[in-house]
């Protein structure tokens, strides 16, 4: 019999994952411990000095959690994965492992809201700098690096607008300037869109959000690509320099490629400590099983509720990339073949009140400020996340105040058309 590597389904239920070794439980049990017995003082002396892989306390590693990272890194094809606590706290670890004070990063300006407050102020704060460059002007992150720059952070489909960034173009302008392409891949999920395929280096996944997929979770995710050489011109000290506290090794020289998943978790989530509790990752791994299932229905559900939008008499503009006449349509077709994702924006021609009055109305879309859940979610960001802008800044942010937001859940896309009929016509 030949040898075959295990498809996207099997690998969603089963991969990192073998019948408990002491009890045979057959679901991953929530190994809910602070902390682990030592077999002897040689074993403790070899698990905390790197030598042996293990376990010793759950700020650095659990067992369900790494069902969890064995499971997002088999699925995204890369070499290992970390789970933490956020999406954000994903973001932190990645750039604290590349980052000194004084550095820089160039960022997408089509981002995820919050991932554009972490980067302005609290990342400026530590001293990295980002530079902004647009998604609809590729040559624009390559004006953007200087000796300075140490990443470029772009998203797979962004949040909220449904921009598909051209990855492929983006991270050629990351491999001439020599350094690692960072992909948010959370509203497209590796059951859309891979990136590792078109060049990326590391990826970063909001759990909370598709992966977890039922809304009753936070949690984060970074997965090493394998791929990227950390010790060329001593650019990335945390993984290039020996390390004092761990007798003088070089992550990058002893765990190859998988040192960069390593430095998030020996040096990153060590001393920042946002390890994800294994609660949350029991919650998550469920729900990963049925991704590909949910994702495929997401897609479809939206891209009909999109169609309907678009022919309504009260719609201006619909920006979905998986509609033929959307401007991301190409780029859709070759990064997410087999749909769009479920969250994107569309105009109404009655501007602001119109936008209060459809979240009024609406029966069974939830009106909060979150997207990926098993339920249909709206949310009108000029009267909720954006209200603090003034006019011009929400126009420039995506959120001008005839915008609505849609996270389209997974009930019988005639429900969800009859409640947006309804709740736009009453
Ligand atoms: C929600 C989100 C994040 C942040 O994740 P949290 O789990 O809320 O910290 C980052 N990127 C994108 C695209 C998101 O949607």
């Amino acid at each position: 019999m030949t040898e075959r590597s295990p498809g996207f389904n099997t690998l969603a239920i089963h991969a990192g994952a073998q019948p408990d070794p002491t009890t045979g439980a057959r679901a991953t049990p929530i190994y809910q411990t602070t902390s682990y017995v030592f077999e002897d003082v040689d074993h403790a002396a070899s698990l905390f000095g790197l030598q042996t892989f293990g376990n010793i306390y759950t700020r650095i590693g659990n067992p369900t959690c790494a069902v969890l990272e064995e499971r997002i890194a088999a699925l995204e094809g890369g070499t290992a994965g970390l789970a933490t606590a956020s999406g954000h706290a994903a973001q932190v670890l990645v750039m604290q492992a590349l980052m000194m004070p004084g550095d820089e990063f160039v960022a997408s300006k089509k981002l995820y809201g919050g991932s554009i407050n972490q980067f302005n102020h609290s990342f400026k704060s530590f001293g990295w700098n980002v530079v902004w460059a647009d998604p609809d002007d590729i040559p624009s992150f390559e004006r953007a690096i200087t000796p300075k720059t140490k990443a470029i952070f772009i998203e797979s489909i962004a949040n909220p607008g449904g921009v598909i960034t051209d990855i492929e173009a983006v991270s050629k302008i990351a491999k001439k300037a020599g350094v690692p392409l960072i992909v948010d891949n959370t509203l497209a999920t590796p059951y859309l869109c891979k990136p590792f395929d078109y060049g990326a280096d590391v990826i970063v996944h909001s759990l909370t959000k598709f992966l977890g997929g039922h809304g009753n979770s936070v949690g984060g995710m970074i997965v090493d690509g394998g791929t990227f050489n950390w010790s060329r011109e001593g650019r990335y000290p945390m993984l290039s320099e020996p390390r004092p506290e761990y007798q003088g090794i070089v992550l990058h020289e002893t765990f190859g490629n998988f040192a960069f998943a390593i430095a998030c978790r020996v040096l990153g989530l060590r001393d920042l400590g946002p390890a994800l509790s294994p609660f949350n990752a029991f919650l998550i791994l469920t729900g990963v099983e049925t991704l590909p299932l949910r994702m495929q229905r997401h897609s479809d559900n939206a891209k009909a509720v999109a169609e309907w939008l678009s022919k309504q008499p009260g719609v201006a503009w619909v920006s979905y990339p998986g509609l033929a006449s959307d401007k991301y349509y190409s780029l859709a077709q070759k990064y997410c073949p087999k749909g769009a994702g479920a969250v994107f924006t569309f105009g109404l021609k009655g501007g602001y009140e119109a936008g209060v009055k459809l979240v009024s109305n609406v029966q069974l879309f939830s009106h909060l400020a979150n997207i990926g859940d098993t339920r249909s979610l709206i949310i009108h960001p000029a009267s909720t996340t954006h209200r603090q802008l003034s006019d011009a800044q929400k126009v420039q942010a995506g959120a001008g105040p005839d915008v609505v937001r849609l996270s389209i859940g997974l009930e019988d896309k005639e429900d969800i058309i009859a409640d947006l009929e309804q709740a736009l016509n009453n």
